[in-house]
Protein backbone atom coordinates (compact mmCIF):
# COMPACT_ATOMS: atom_id res chain seq x y z
CA UNK A 1 0.00 0.00 0.00
CA UNK A 2 1.30 3.75 -0.99
CA UNK A 3 2.55 5.53 2.28
CA UNK A 4 0.19 8.81 2.22
CA UNK A 5 1.72 11.56 2.06
CA UNK A 6 2.42 14.16 4.57
CA UNK A 7 1.20 17.52 3.83
CA UNK A 8 2.57 19.94 6.83
CA UNK A 9 6.21 19.61 7.54
CA UNK A 10 6.89 18.14 10.91
CA UNK A 11 7.19 20.87 13.84
CA UNK A 12 9.85 22.06 15.70
CA UNK A 13 10.15 22.45 19.09
CA UNK A 14 10.99 25.56 20.13
CA UNK A 15 11.62 27.36 23.83
CA UNK A 16 8.62 29.26 25.26
CA UNK A 17 8.78 33.38 24.18
CA UNK A 18 8.43 34.24 27.66
CA UNK A 19 10.69 32.39 28.92
CA UNK A 20 13.27 32.84 26.04
CA UNK A 21 13.54 36.75 25.96
CA UNK A 22 14.86 36.27 29.39
CA UNK A 23 18.02 34.69 28.54
CA UNK A 24 20.81 33.87 25.63
CA UNK A 25 19.76 30.23 25.48
CA UNK A 26 18.94 28.96 21.86
CA UNK A 27 15.72 28.78 20.85
CA UNK A 28 15.13 26.55 18.41
CA UNK A 29 15.92 23.00 19.86
CA UNK A 30 16.08 20.99 16.64
CA UNK A 31 14.70 17.75 15.65
CA UNK A 32 14.75 14.46 17.65
CA UNK A 33 15.52 11.47 15.56
CA UNK A 34 11.77 10.38 15.49
CA UNK A 35 10.60 13.74 14.27
CA UNK A 36 14.19 13.82 11.72
CA UNK A 37 13.29 10.37 10.24
CA UNK A 38 9.40 11.50 9.49
CA UNK A 39 10.38 14.64 8.18
CA UNK A 40 12.75 13.22 5.60
CA UNK A 41 9.96 10.58 4.74
CA UNK A 42 8.52 13.41 2.94
CA UNK A 43 10.80 13.54 0.22
CA UNK A 44 9.80 12.86 -2.87
CA UNK A 45 13.32 12.17 -4.17
CA UNK A 46 12.70 13.70 -7.28
CA UNK A 47 15.09 13.30 -10.03
CA UNK A 48 15.65 16.16 -11.20
CA UNK A 49 16.54 17.58 -8.06
CA UNK A 50 15.67 20.79 -7.92
CA UNK A 51 16.51 21.87 -4.33
CA UNK A 52 20.08 20.79 -5.07
CA UNK A 53 20.35 23.76 -7.65
CA UNK A 54 18.48 26.11 -5.51
CA UNK A 55 21.52 25.88 -2.84
CA UNK A 56 24.45 27.83 -3.73
CA UNK A 57 26.98 25.18 -2.93
CA UNK A 58 24.95 21.84 -4.04
CA UNK A 59 24.35 20.07 -1.77
CA UNK A 60 23.18 16.82 -2.31
CA UNK A 61 19.60 17.42 -0.93
CA UNK A 62 17.90 14.34 -1.74
CA UNK A 63 21.03 11.54 -1.34
CA UNK A 64 21.36 13.23 2.28
CA UNK A 65 17.76 13.06 2.87
CA UNK A 66 17.48 9.25 1.68
CA UNK A 67 20.55 8.30 4.05
CA UNK A 68 18.46 9.85 6.79
CA UNK A 69 15.79 7.53 5.78
CA UNK A 70 18.15 4.48 6.20
CA UNK A 71 18.88 5.61 9.67
CA UNK A 72 22.54 5.94 8.30
CA UNK A 73 23.35 9.32 9.95
CA UNK A 74 27.16 9.38 9.90
CA UNK A 75 26.78 8.92 5.73
CA UNK A 76 24.41 11.68 5.75
CA UNK A 77 26.91 13.78 7.24
CA UNK A 78 29.82 13.19 5.08
CA UNK A 79 27.48 14.00 2.14
CA UNK A 80 27.13 17.25 3.34
CA UNK A 81 30.62 17.67 4.13
CA UNK A 82 31.36 17.13 0.41
CA UNK A 83 29.40 20.40 -0.53
CA UNK A 84 29.70 22.27 2.72
CA UNK A 85 31.75 22.80 6.00
CA UNK A 86 29.86 24.45 7.91
CA UNK A 87 26.58 22.20 8.14
CA UNK A 88 25.52 22.88 11.62
CA UNK A 89 26.22 26.48 10.99
CA UNK A 90 23.87 26.25 7.69
CA UNK A 91 21.05 24.11 9.31
CA UNK A 92 20.26 26.88 11.66
CA UNK A 93 20.78 30.35 9.84
CA UNK A 94 20.06 30.09 6.33
CA UNK A 95 17.20 31.23 4.89
CA UNK A 96 16.21 27.91 3.25
CA UNK A 97 12.30 29.30 2.30
CA UNK A 98 13.94 31.73 -0.53
CA UNK A 99 16.45 28.90 -1.31
CA UNK A 100 16.69 25.61 -1.28
CA UNK A 101 12.94 25.40 0.67
CA UNK A 102 11.76 27.80 -2.10
CA UNK A 103 11.86 25.63 -5.39
CA UNK A 104 10.87 22.11 -3.39
CA UNK A 105 8.76 19.91 -5.25
CA UNK A 106 6.97 19.71 -2.05
CA UNK A 107 5.96 23.17 -1.43
CA UNK A 108 3.85 23.26 -4.56
CA UNK A 109 0.96 22.27 -3.44
CA UNK A 110 1.94 21.37 0.01
CA UNK A 111 4.78 22.76 2.37
CA UNK A 112 8.16 22.51 1.44
CA UNK A 113 10.44 19.75 2.98
CA UNK A 114 11.86 21.19 6.42
CA UNK A 115 15.76 20.74 4.47
CA UNK A 116 17.53 23.08 6.65
CA UNK A 117 16.33 21.34 9.96
CA UNK A 118 17.32 18.15 8.65
CA UNK A 119 20.85 19.51 7.98
CA UNK A 120 21.32 20.66 11.67
CA UNK A 121 19.82 16.93 12.95
CA UNK A 122 22.29 15.02 10.77
CA UNK A 123 24.95 17.73 11.77
CA UNK A 124 24.12 17.85 15.63
CA UNK A 125 23.24 14.04 15.40
CA UNK A 126 26.99 13.09 13.44
CA UNK A 127 28.60 14.78 16.87
CA UNK A 128 26.87 12.57 19.11
CA UNK A 129 28.62 9.27 17.16
CA UNK A 130 31.90 11.32 16.92
CA UNK A 131 31.45 11.31 13.04
CA UNK A 132 32.57 14.94 13.19
CA UNK A 133 35.78 14.08 14.19
CA UNK A 134 36.90 12.67 11.04
CA UNK A 135 38.25 14.34 8.20
CA UNK A 136 39.86 13.49 4.45
CA UNK A 137 42.67 15.82 3.54
CA UNK A 138 45.04 15.28 0.58
CA UNK A 139 48.86 14.77 1.30
CA UNK A 140 50.01 18.39 1.47
CA UNK A 141 51.80 20.07 -1.32
CA UNK A 142 53.58 22.24 0.58
CA UNK A 143 52.11 25.14 -1.74
CA UNK A 144 51.51 27.67 0.47
CA UNK A 145 48.12 30.14 0.36
CA UNK A 146 46.70 33.14 2.80
CA UNK A 147 43.06 33.96 2.97
CA UNK A 148 42.06 37.15 4.53
CA UNK A 149 39.27 36.94 7.21
CA UNK A 150 37.58 33.85 8.91
CA UNK A 151 34.05 34.49 7.68
CA UNK A 152 31.76 31.81 6.17
CA UNK A 153 33.91 33.01 2.67
CA UNK A 154 36.81 32.38 4.28
CA UNK A 155 36.35 29.35 6.31
CA UNK A 156 35.01 27.48 3.45
CA UNK A 157 37.88 28.51 1.43
CA UNK A 158 40.39 27.18 3.82
CA UNK A 159 38.34 24.18 4.31
CA UNK A 160 38.56 23.50 0.62
CA UNK A 161 42.08 24.48 0.29
CA UNK A 162 43.17 22.17 3.24
CA UNK A 163 41.43 19.02 1.95
CA UNK A 164 43.14 19.78 -1.50
CA UNK A 165 46.69 19.41 0.33
CA UNK A 166 47.59 23.19 0.24
CA UNK A 167 49.01 24.70 2.94
CA UNK A 168 46.38 27.52 4.56
CA UNK A 169 46.92 30.41 6.53
CA UNK A 170 44.00 32.41 8.29
CA UNK A 171 44.70 35.97 8.94
CA UNK A 172 41.40 37.55 10.79
CA UNK A 173 41.87 40.73 12.58
CA UNK A 174 39.53 39.82 15.26
CA UNK A 175 41.19 37.99 18.32
CA UNK A 176 38.55 34.87 17.08
CA UNK A 177 37.41 33.08 14.18
CA UNK A 178 33.98 33.30 11.74
CA UNK A 179 33.04 36.81 11.12
CA UNK A 180 29.32 37.27 11.46
CA UNK A 181 28.82 34.10 12.76
CA UNK A 182 30.97 35.34 15.46
CA UNK A 183 30.36 38.50 17.03
CA UNK A 184 27.01 39.24 14.82
CA UNK A 185 24.66 36.14 15.07
CA UNK A 186 23.50 35.91 18.46
CA UNK A 187 24.03 33.03 20.60
CA UNK A 188 20.24 31.93 20.57
CA UNK A 189 20.43 31.53 17.25
CA UNK A 190 23.95 30.48 16.71
CA UNK A 191 25.46 29.18 19.65
CA UNK A 192 29.24 29.88 19.37
CA UNK A 193 30.09 26.49 20.55
CA UNK A 194 28.97 25.34 16.96
CA UNK A 195 31.18 26.92 15.07
CA UNK A 196 33.64 26.65 17.24
CA UNK A 197 33.74 22.76 17.01
CA UNK A 198 33.16 23.47 12.51
CA UNK A 199 36.23 26.19 12.78
CA UNK A 200 37.82 23.17 14.94
CA UNK A 201 37.84 20.74 12.25
CA UNK A 202 39.25 23.07 9.77
CA UNK A 203 42.38 23.24 12.62
CA UNK A 204 42.31 19.44 12.28
CA UNK A 205 43.06 19.11 8.57
CA UNK A 206 45.98 21.64 9.10
CA UNK A 207 44.54 25.39 8.51
CA UNK A 208 46.41 27.63 10.71
CA UNK A 209 44.60 30.63 12.27
CA UNK A 210 46.46 33.95 12.99
CA UNK A 211 44.56 36.33 14.69
CA UNK A 212 45.41 40.34 15.34
CA UNK A 213 46.50 40.19 11.86
CA UNK A 214 44.78 43.29 9.75
CA UNK A 215 45.58 42.77 6.07
CA UNK A 216 46.41 46.02 5.10
CA UNK A 217 47.41 47.88 8.45
CA UNK A 218 50.02 44.89 9.99
CA UNK A 219 50.70 43.57 6.66
CA UNK A 220 50.12 44.47 3.19
CA UNK A 221 48.67 41.83 0.28
CA UNK A 222 52.56 42.49 -1.20
CA UNK A 223 54.05 41.31 1.76
CA UNK A 224 52.13 38.04 1.80
CA UNK A 225 53.31 37.21 -1.66
CA UNK A 226 57.07 38.38 -0.34
CA UNK A 227 56.56 35.39 2.62
CA UNK A 228 56.46 33.19 0.25
CA UNK A 229 52.44 32.76 -0.28
CA UNK A 230 51.42 31.79 -3.86
CA UNK A 231 47.90 32.63 -4.14
CA UNK A 232 45.67 35.20 -1.89
CA UNK A 233 41.92 34.69 -1.02
CA UNK A 234 40.31 37.69 0.15
CA UNK A 235 37.04 37.54 2.35
CA UNK A 236 37.04 40.28 4.29
CA UNK A 237 33.52 40.93 4.54
CA UNK A 238 31.40 44.12 4.47
CA UNK A 239 31.76 45.40 7.81
CA UNK A 240 31.34 49.32 7.46
CA UNK A 241 28.01 50.43 8.85
CA UNK A 242 25.97 52.73 7.20
CA UNK A 243 24.02 55.61 9.10
CA UNK A 244 21.00 57.29 7.66
CA UNK A 245 22.50 60.51 8.10
CA UNK A 246 20.07 62.65 10.17
CA UNK A 247 20.01 64.96 12.64
CA UNK A 248 21.30 64.21 16.05
CA UNK A 249 22.54 60.77 15.37
CA UNK A 250 25.78 61.91 16.73
CA UNK A 251 23.52 61.51 20.15
CA UNK A 252 24.86 59.30 23.22
CA UNK A 253 22.89 56.56 23.14
CA UNK A 254 22.74 56.13 19.36
CA UNK A 255 24.67 52.46 18.44
CA UNK A 256 25.41 51.21 14.96
CA UNK A 257 23.84 48.03 14.96
CA UNK A 258 27.59 46.40 14.51
CA UNK A 259 29.37 48.06 17.65
CA UNK A 260 25.18 47.10 19.37
CA UNK A 261 26.16 43.48 18.36
CA UNK A 262 29.89 43.53 18.68
CA UNK A 263 29.48 44.40 22.80
CA UNK A 264 26.96 41.93 23.24
CA UNK A 265 27.99 38.77 21.13
CA UNK A 266 31.69 38.84 20.96
CA UNK A 267 32.50 40.90 24.15
CA UNK A 268 29.69 39.07 25.72
CA UNK A 269 27.95 41.92 27.57
CA UNK A 270 25.14 39.86 28.02
CA UNK A 271 27.97 38.38 31.42
CA UNK A 272 28.90 41.39 32.17
CA UNK A 273 30.74 41.62 35.00
CA UNK A 274 31.75 38.04 34.21
CA UNK A 275 33.01 39.67 30.92
CA UNK A 276 34.51 43.14 31.43
CA UNK A 277 32.57 44.71 28.67
CA UNK A 278 29.81 46.79 30.05
CA UNK A 279 26.35 47.85 28.06
CA UNK A 280 24.13 51.01 29.26
CA UNK A 281 21.05 50.05 30.83
CA UNK A 282 18.44 49.54 28.57
CA UNK A 283 14.75 51.05 28.98
CA UNK A 284 13.27 52.25 25.33
CA UNK A 285 14.91 50.77 22.42
CA UNK A 286 14.25 51.68 19.04
CA UNK A 287 16.28 49.33 16.11
CA UNK A 288 15.52 50.70 12.68
CA UNK A 289 15.67 48.32 9.57
CA UNK A 290 13.95 45.17 8.83
CA UNK A 291 16.55 42.44 7.98
CA UNK A 292 18.27 40.02 9.93
CA UNK A 293 20.39 42.82 11.73
CA UNK A 294 17.68 44.77 13.13
CA UNK A 295 16.13 41.10 14.54
CA UNK A 296 19.11 40.19 16.32
CA UNK A 297 19.02 43.70 17.50
CA UNK A 298 15.32 43.90 18.96
CA UNK A 299 16.24 40.42 20.34
CA UNK A 300 19.21 40.99 22.38
CA UNK A 301 17.84 44.36 23.12
CA UNK A 302 14.81 42.77 25.10
CA UNK A 303 17.21 40.26 26.48
CA UNK A 304 19.65 42.76 27.68
CA UNK A 305 16.41 43.60 29.63
CA UNK A 306 14.85 46.97 27.36
CA UNK A 307 11.30 47.45 28.79
CA UNK A 308 10.39 48.26 25.46
CA UNK A 309 11.68 47.54 21.73
CA UNK A 310 10.40 49.53 18.80
CA UNK A 311 11.30 47.93 15.41
CA UNK A 312 10.82 50.82 12.72
CA UNK A 313 10.61 49.69 9.07
CA UNK A 314 9.82 52.03 5.99
CA UNK A 315 8.17 49.28 4.33
CA UNK A 316 5.70 46.49 5.62
CA UNK A 317 5.94 43.37 7.02
CA UNK A 318 5.69 41.53 3.75
CA UNK A 319 9.07 43.33 2.40
CA UNK A 320 11.15 42.96 5.35
CA UNK A 321 14.44 41.54 4.10
CA UNK A 322 14.93 38.89 7.56
CA UNK A 323 14.27 35.18 7.82
CA UNK A 324 10.82 34.37 8.12
CA UNK A 325 11.08 32.32 11.56
CA UNK A 326 13.37 35.37 13.24
CA UNK A 327 10.27 37.84 12.10
CA UNK A 328 7.74 35.27 13.58
CA UNK A 329 9.99 34.97 16.97
CA UNK A 330 10.73 38.86 17.31
CA UNK A 331 6.51 39.16 17.34
CA UNK A 332 5.85 36.53 19.54
CA UNK A 333 8.93 38.09 22.08
CA UNK A 334 7.01 41.25 22.19
CA UNK A 335 9.02 43.15 19.52
CA UNK A 336 6.87 46.62 18.93
CA UNK A 337 6.91 47.28 15.22
CA UNK A 338 6.33 50.25 13.51
CA UNK A 339 5.96 49.68 9.85
CA UNK A 340 6.23 52.39 7.31
CA UNK A 341 7.68 54.86 9.25
CA UNK A 342 11.56 56.37 9.05
CA UNK A 343 13.40 58.37 11.55
CA UNK A 344 14.06 61.33 10.58
CA UNK A 345 15.55 63.49 13.48
CA UNK A 346 16.74 61.99 16.60
CA UNK A 347 16.14 64.20 19.72
CA UNK A 348 18.30 65.24 22.23
CA UNK A 349 17.92 65.95 26.20
CA UNK A 350 19.85 68.83 26.05
CA UNK A 351 22.41 66.79 28.23
CA UNK A 352 24.10 64.79 25.01
CA UNK A 353 21.98 62.10 25.13
CA UNK A 354 19.54 61.11 22.93
CA UNK A 355 15.65 61.10 24.45
CA UNK A 356 13.69 60.35 21.37
CA UNK A 357 13.20 59.44 17.62
CA UNK A 358 11.17 61.23 15.15
CA UNK A 359 9.49 59.21 12.42
CA UNK A 360 8.30 60.19 9.20
CA UNK A 361 5.24 57.74 7.87
CA UNK A 362 5.60 56.13 4.39
CA UNK A 363 3.48 54.38 1.75
CA UNK A 364 4.08 52.23 -0.70
CA UNK A 365 4.71 53.35 -4.23
CA UNK A 366 6.04 51.94 -7.26
CA UNK A 367 8.98 48.92 -7.28
CA UNK A 368 11.88 49.47 -6.80
CA UNK A 369 15.69 47.52 -8.69
CA UNK A 370 14.89 45.41 -5.88
CA UNK A 371 11.56 44.53 -6.83
CA UNK A 372 9.89 45.37 -3.57
CA UNK A 373 7.49 48.57 -3.58
CA UNK A 374 9.30 51.70 -2.47
CA UNK A 375 8.58 53.73 0.44
CA UNK A 376 7.06 57.39 -0.07
CA UNK A 377 6.96 60.01 2.37
CA UNK A 378 4.32 61.31 3.81
CA UNK A 379 5.28 65.03 3.78
CA UNK A 380 4.66 66.37 7.43
CA UNK A 381 3.11 63.71 8.92
CA UNK A 382 5.07 62.27 12.08
CA UNK A 383 4.96 60.17 15.29
CA UNK A 384 7.57 60.27 17.84
CA UNK A 385 8.78 58.22 19.95
CA UNK A 386 10.61 58.42 22.93
CA UNK A 387 13.55 56.71 23.46
CA UNK A 388 17.03 56.30 25.39
CA UNK A 389 18.41 54.21 22.44
CA UNK A 390 18.53 53.98 19.03
CA UNK A 391 20.24 51.14 16.77
CA UNK A 392 21.07 51.69 13.41
CA UNK A 393 20.44 48.56 11.38
CA UNK A 394 20.34 49.77 7.90
CA UNK A 395 23.12 48.18 5.69
CA UNK A 396 27.16 48.30 5.54
CA UNK A 397 29.92 48.91 3.30
CA UNK A 398 33.06 48.00 2.20
CA UNK A 399 35.43 48.63 5.30
CA UNK A 400 38.24 50.56 3.48
CA UNK A 401 41.26 49.87 4.79
CA UNK A 402 42.70 46.88 2.86
CA UNK A 403 41.04 48.24 -0.51
CA UNK A 404 43.17 51.69 0.24
CA UNK A 405 46.01 50.03 0.79
CA UNK A 406 46.05 47.18 -1.95
CA UNK A 407 47.20 49.34 -4.87
CA UNK A 408 46.13 47.63 -8.41
CA UNK A 409 42.93 46.22 -6.47
CA UNK A 410 39.75 47.52 -8.80
CA UNK A 411 36.50 48.17 -6.87
CA UNK A 412 33.47 48.16 -8.85
CA UNK A 413 31.05 51.49 -8.65
CA UNK A 414 29.23 50.03 -5.18
CA UNK A 415 32.94 49.99 -3.37
CA UNK A 416 33.23 46.39 -3.52
CA UNK A 417 36.31 44.18 -4.87
CA UNK A 418 35.14 43.91 -8.82
CA UNK A 419 36.37 39.81 -9.88
CA UNK A 420 36.21 38.52 -12.93
CA UNK A 421 33.29 36.51 -13.58
CA UNK A 422 33.52 32.61 -13.26
CA UNK A 423 37.03 32.50 -11.63
CA UNK A 424 36.65 34.76 -9.04
CA UNK A 425 40.24 36.30 -9.80
CA UNK A 426 40.41 39.80 -8.74
CA UNK A 427 42.44 42.71 -10.91
CA UNK A 428 45.69 41.43 -9.04
CA UNK A 429 47.45 38.01 -10.50
CA UNK A 430 46.77 35.36 -7.19
CA UNK A 431 44.29 37.31 -5.83
CA UNK A 432 41.17 35.90 -5.33
CA UNK A 433 37.69 37.37 -3.61
CA UNK A 434 34.09 36.00 -2.39
CA UNK A 435 31.75 36.94 0.05
CA UNK A 436 30.53 40.18 1.19
CA UNK A 437 33.60 42.04 0.12
CA UNK A 438 32.35 41.14 -3.46
CA UNK A 439 28.77 41.00 -3.32
CA UNK A 440 28.19 43.26 -0.56
CA UNK A 441 25.75 41.66 2.30
CA UNK A 442 24.28 39.07 1.32
CA UNK A 443 24.01 35.13 3.57
CA UNK A 444 26.18 32.45 4.87
CA UNK A 445 25.53 30.39 2.37
CA UNK A 446 26.61 32.89 -0.36
CA UNK A 447 29.32 33.37 1.25
CA UNK A 448 30.63 29.99 1.36
CA UNK A 449 29.64 29.09 -2.39
CA UNK A 450 31.81 32.11 -3.68
CA UNK A 451 34.70 31.33 -1.13
CA UNK A 452 34.47 27.43 -2.51
CA UNK A 453 34.72 28.56 -6.31
CA UNK A 454 37.26 30.56 -5.89
CA UNK A 455 38.84 27.72 -3.73
CA UNK A 456 38.61 25.41 -6.69
CA UNK A 457 39.87 28.04 -9.21
CA UNK A 458 43.09 28.49 -6.45
CA UNK A 459 43.71 24.66 -6.82
CA UNK A 460 43.84 24.32 -10.64
CA UNK A 461 46.21 26.98 -10.72
CA UNK A 462 48.72 26.04 -8.33
CA UNK A 463 48.56 22.26 -8.82
CA UNK A 464 47.84 19.67 -11.25
CA UNK A 465 44.63 18.57 -10.34
CA UNK A 466 40.82 19.95 -10.35
CA UNK A 467 38.74 19.51 -7.23
CA UNK A 468 37.26 16.25 -7.81
CA UNK A 469 33.86 16.30 -9.79
CA UNK A 470 31.31 14.99 -6.78
CA UNK A 471 33.29 18.09 -4.47
CA UNK A 472 32.45 20.93 -6.98
P1 LIG B 1 32.17 38.18 7.29
O1 LIG B 1 31.32 37.20 7.96
O2 LIG B 1 31.86 39.62 7.49
O3 LIG B 1 33.67 37.91 7.72
C1 LIG B 1 34.72 38.74 7.33
C2 LIG B 1 35.88 38.55 8.28
O4 LIG B 1 37.01 39.25 7.76
C3 LIG B 1 35.62 39.11 9.67
O5 LIG B 1 35.99 38.14 10.63
C4 LIG B 1 36.53 40.34 9.74
O6 LIG B 1 37.00 40.58 11.05
C5 LIG B 1 37.67 39.93 8.82
N1 LIG B 1 38.40 41.06 8.23
C6 LIG B 1 37.87 42.18 7.67
N2 LIG B 1 38.87 42.97 7.20
C7 LIG B 1 40.04 42.32 7.47
C8 LIG B 1 41.40 42.65 7.23
N3 LIG B 1 41.75 43.79 6.63
N4 LIG B 1 42.34 41.76 7.64
C9 LIG B 1 41.99 40.59 8.26
N5 LIG B 1 40.70 40.25 8.52
C10 LIG B 1 39.74 41.10 8.12
N6 LIG B 1 23.06 35.51 6.73
C11 LIG B 1 22.31 34.39 6.68
O7 LIG B 1 22.42 33.62 5.74
N7 LIG B 1 21.43 34.09 7.68
C12 LIG B 1 21.29 34.86 8.78
O8 LIG B 1 20.49 34.56 9.65
C13 LIG B 1 22.09 36.04 8.87
N8 LIG B 1 22.02 36.84 9.96
C14 LIG B 1 22.86 37.91 10.06
C15 LIG B 1 22.84 38.65 11.24
C16 LIG B 1 23.71 39.71 11.39
C17 LIG B 1 23.69 40.48 12.67
C18 LIG B 1 24.59 40.08 10.32
C19 LIG B 1 25.54 41.24 10.47
C20 LIG B 1 24.60 39.36 9.15
C21 LIG B 1 23.75 38.26 9.01
N9 LIG B 1 23.75 37.48 7.86
C22 LIG B 1 22.98 36.34 7.79
C23 LIG B 1 24.66 37.78 6.73
C24 LIG B 1 25.90 36.90 6.76
O9 LIG B 1 26.34 36.74 8.08
C25 LIG B 1 27.00 37.49 5.87
O10 LIG B 1 26.48 37.61 4.56
C26 LIG B 1 28.24 36.58 5.87
O11 LIG B 1 28.76 36.44 7.17
C27 LIG B 1 29.32 37.12 4.94
O12 LIG B 1 30.43 36.30 5.05
P2 LIG B 1 31.91 36.83 4.69
O13 LIG B 1 32.82 35.68 4.94
O14 LIG B 1 31.90 37.43 3.33
O15 LIG B 1 32.20 38.02 5.69
FE1 LIG C 1 13.00 16.23 -1.75
FE2 LIG C 1 11.98 18.72 -2.15
FE3 LIG C 1 14.40 18.09 -3.09
FE4 LIG C 1 12.21 16.97 -4.20
S1 LIG C 1 12.77 19.15 -4.22
S2 LIG C 1 14.16 15.96 -3.67
S3 LIG C 1 10.92 16.79 -2.38
S4 LIG C 1 13.80 18.18 -0.92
Amino acid sequence: MPVPLIKKKTPMSFLDAGERKTNFNEVALGYTKEEALREASRCLMCPNKPCVAGCPVGIEIPAFIKLITEERFEEAYEKIKEKNFLPAVCGRVCPQEKQCAAVCTMGIKNEPVAIGRLERFVADYAETLGADKKNSARAGSGRKVAIVGSGPAGLTAAGELAREGLAVSVFESSHEAGGVLIYGIPEFRLPKKVIKKEIAQLRDMGVEFNFGHVIGRTKTLKELFDAGFEAIFIGAGAGLPRFMEIPGEDLNGVYSANEFLTRINLMKAYRFPEYVTPMKNLKNVVVVGGGNVAMDSARCALRMGAEHVYCVYRRTRDEMPARAEEVEHAFEEGVDFRFLSNPDLVEADGKGFMKGVRCLRMELGEPDESGRRSPVPLEGQYDFIEADTLVVAIGVSANPLLLETSPGLKLNRRGYIEIKRGTFETSIKNIYAAGDIVSGAATVISAMGGGKRAAREIVKCLTEHNISDERK
